[in-house]
């Protein structure tokens, strides 16, 4: 027998299949790692297929070394999944097949964990001195509790008093598999009856298609999610459900937790080697059988899926932006296609692209258009902070936003305070009139860089000279950057002294569990301030809030990009859903310098079919997606010289097929890249745009033309929300 081998290394030249000789005494099965000989060195390989005959010289042919485990670690799915994503993506396939299992696990770092545990020798005459008080402690403790691990023990009563008695052969040692639960938050499960738009919901959501759960902020998803994987489970059936950036919302995980105990595994970046190793344990043993997680989550090993759900689906944390680069909405469609079952986009805030389907009839539209408690959404008010200026007060605060705050600690309840911060880059604004820079070609906000004192529009690389002066009111008051967490905390604190201020941002939440601990003194803390950036928006389910201020609305309406102001509607809706949860009324304070943005007046009335409605007009007038694609071809290399010219011929060859396909080219041109070198790397980028009508087909004559041109691997982009 033979199989053919994928060999796990991240090189363009080793992206296709060796052939190798099966040993007759050795298990290979399809999906498996294997040691192989490669050249002079010993490396892993994915076995993708097995064969009777070979294709090459078989006396040439090496046999396989050995097994990496005893089982396949890619399932069947996954290998199918793999070659779905070479073709969507142009990925190349061994770094598609890392991210179908635990990193460390290809490099041997994880195995199963073992504790050391002590108990009482009974056969052993206790025979100890009066002064060994310790010991005495100990065997004390030990006859109540059995046994301990040792850890605890040398802590509580000290290494020698342990060492002393297992010297003395009184204590024995029991060597057990230690579990590594991620679980630190605990919750006790809620009780819910659905209500008739969650009933309904749960009812037509049954087969193979996609569907678009539409529901506003607090109209019960979670619940509708929790019922649908129960109908799967109860099918014999398994699920997967993604929530963006996980660590982020641990009450979501508790929840879960208490509703299906051991049947749930979580997968995201924040749990230690060990913890990721164990979770995709149990599920590829079929131990548990929901998987939870951010992103990668949807490689989950699990078959025979009941049923796939994203949950915030517009959030951008979905498209990878680093190697590999793939959409998580088109690999969930492909795992619900395989499985037959449905696949659920749920959001209170739809991205365009998915609404536009739904209206498209490529997705079912289900909407939950009220809160699940029955309660109003809280009202949305919109302040002017130029008039603020105008009336003499310059800081961050509206005095709006203060009596709010004020009235909120006199009833000894609980406020939020958003800092809207997204990404790195920053914008130039008028103080005086809210006057910002834009593209006189693309209608997008250009960005302050600030290596070369210019201002760049990141979709069409043109440049521009700085502003001293509005070109509107011709005022000199003209700022870029943002306020931080940290100065607001700081002001909020000389405001109001006695009040207990918490901030919740990048800084402050670095260390393990660091979120947890900021959530639950918040949850126990009255009245109580929790000042934060994106990290708050979400997910966050506390019914004390009866606040939350946005202390600068227009920062993320400002970003080079077309999807701005969508993101800007996503992201207070998201904050805004924050208050008054519970049984009082919430209210929001929103301050903004563009109070007539058109964004603001549908976000302040919750109206999302307006704002979808004026959103796709726009896109369709100026040709961005979803009426259109954009396609960055990313070049980069330590050399300049080299990516240059490489820049060059592959633009040329580009130019070719735009001659040969002239109407569906809206824009095409090549440049350095924003971000002109990182990582030590030269980066350049083609960028094209084009009509929908044969994207496809152009995409992939670019992709087998450049990829035929160069050595090294390039990197197609399709829609990047991040153009930096
Ligand atoms: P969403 O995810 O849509 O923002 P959640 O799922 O967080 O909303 O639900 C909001 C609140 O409503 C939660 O506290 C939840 O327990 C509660 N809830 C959900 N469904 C019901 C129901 N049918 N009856 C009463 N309360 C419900
Ligand atoms: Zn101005
Ligand atoms: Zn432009």
């Amino acid at each position: 027998m033979f199989a053919k081998v994928i060999i796990d290394q991240d090189a363009k030249a080793l992206d296709k299949t060796f052939e190798y000789i099966i040993p007759d005494d050795m298990p290979v099965i399809k999906g498996m790692r294997v040691f192989v000989q490669f050249g002079a060195r010993i490396l892993q390989g994915f076995v993708i297929e097995l064969s009777e005959t070979c294709e090459y010289d078989e006396s040439k042919l090496k046999k396989i070394i050995s097994i990496v485990d005893p089982y396949p670690a890619i399932k069947l799915e996954m290998l199918e999944c793999m070659n779905f994503m070479v073709n969507k993506f142009h990925l190349k396939q061994a770094s598609i097949l890392r991210l179908f299992i635990p990193a460390e696990m290809r490099e041997g770092r994880v195995r199963e964990l073992f504790e050391r545990y002590f108990s009482l020798n009974q056969n052993i005459e206790l025979n100890l001195p009066k002064n060994a008080k310790k010991q005495i402690e100990i065997i004390q403790y030990l006859k109540d509790k059995d046994e301990e691990r040792s850890s605890i023990l040398n802590n509580d009563f000290g290494v020698s008093a342990v060492k002393a008695l297992l010297d003395k052969g009184v204590l024995q040692e029991v060597i057990k598999e230690k579990k590594r639960s991620p679980f630190a938050m605990n919750e006790s499960d809620k009780k819910v009856v659905l209500n008739d738009m969650q009933q309904r919901a749960v009812d037509s959501i049954c087969e193979n298609k996609t569907y678009l759960l539409h529901g506003v902020t607090g109209s019960g998803k979670t619940e509708v999610y929790m019922h649908l994987i129960s109908k799967a489970l109860s099918q014999g059936k398994n699920a997967i459900m993604l929530v963006p950036e996980i660590s982020l919302t641990p009450q979501i995980l508790a929840n879960f937790k208490a509703r299906f105990g051991e049947e749930v595994a979580i997968l995201h970046s924040g749990l230690s080697a060990g913890e990721r190793f164990d979770e995709w344990r149990r599920l590829y043993s079929g131990d548990a059988k929901i998987a939870i997680g951010a992103r990668s989550a949807i490689f989950a090993p699990l078959e025979n899926l009941g049923v796939v759900i994203i949950d915030e689906e517009h959030e951008q944390s979905y498209i990878s932006e680093s190697n590999p680069r793939f959409s998580t909405h088109d690999v969930a469609s492909f795992r619900a296609k395989f499985n037959k079952c449905p696949l659920v986009l749920g959001s209170a805030t739809p991205s365009v692209e998915s609404y536009e389907k739904a209206k498209q009839g490529l997705y079912e539209l289900i909407e939950l258009p009220t809160r699940a408690n029955g309660r109003e959404m809280p009202q949305i008010q919109i302040v002017d902070m130029i008039g603020e200026i105008r009336c003499g007060n310059s800081g961050v605060f509206s005095n709006q936003l203060l009596a709010d705050l004020a009235n909120i600690i006199n009833k000894n309840k609980q406020a939020m305070l958003f800092i809207n911060r997204r990404g790195f880059s920053s914008f130039m604004r008028c103080r005086d009139c809210g006057y910002v820079a834009k593209c006189s070609d693309c209608d997008v906000s250009l960005v302050y860089h600030q290596e070369d004192n210019r201002l760049k529009c990141h979709y069409c690389g043109k440049q521009f000279k700085v502003l001293d002066r509005c070109p509107s009111c011709g005022s000199e008051h003209i700022k870029h950057g943002a306020v931080g967490t940290e100065q607001v905390v700081k002001k909020l604190q000389e405001i109001f002294p006695e009040v207990k201020i918490l901030r919740m941002d990048n800084d402050t939440t670095s260390k393990k569990n660091a979120h947890q601990k900021i959530l639950q003194e918040f949850k126990n803390t009255h009245p109580c301030i929790l000042v934060g950036t994106q990290m708050i928006a979400k997910g966050h389910d506390f019914e004390d809030v009866l606040l939350v201020g946005i202390v600068d609305a227009d920062q993320s309406l400002y970003q080079s990009d077309y999807r701005s102001t969508e993101r800007t509607f996503q992201l207070i809706t998201q904050v805004a859903g924050r208050a008054g949860r519970g049984q009082e009324q919430g209210k929001v304070i929103l301050q903004t310098y563009a109070p007539r943005h058109y964004v603001y007046k549908f976000v302040a009335n919750y109206d999302y079919k307006g704002f979808f409605k004026k959103e796709e007009n726009i896109r369709q007038v100026a040709c961005f997606p979803p009426f259109s694609r954009i396609v960055r071809i990313l070049f980069a290399d330590k050399n300049e010289e080299n990516v240059r010219q490489l820049v060059k011929v592959c633009y040329n060859e580009i130019v070719k097929i735009k001659e040969e396909y002239a109407d569906e080219f809206l824009y095409l041109d090549v440049m350095k890249s924003p971000i002109k070198r990182m990582q030590n790397k030269y980066r350049y980028q083609i960028l094209m745009r084009l009509k929908l009508s044969k994207a496809d087909e152009i995409e992939s004559k670019a992709f087998e033309t450049i990829d035929g041109l160069s050595k090294n691997s390039v990197f197609f982009e399709i829609n990047p929300s991040n153009m930096s």
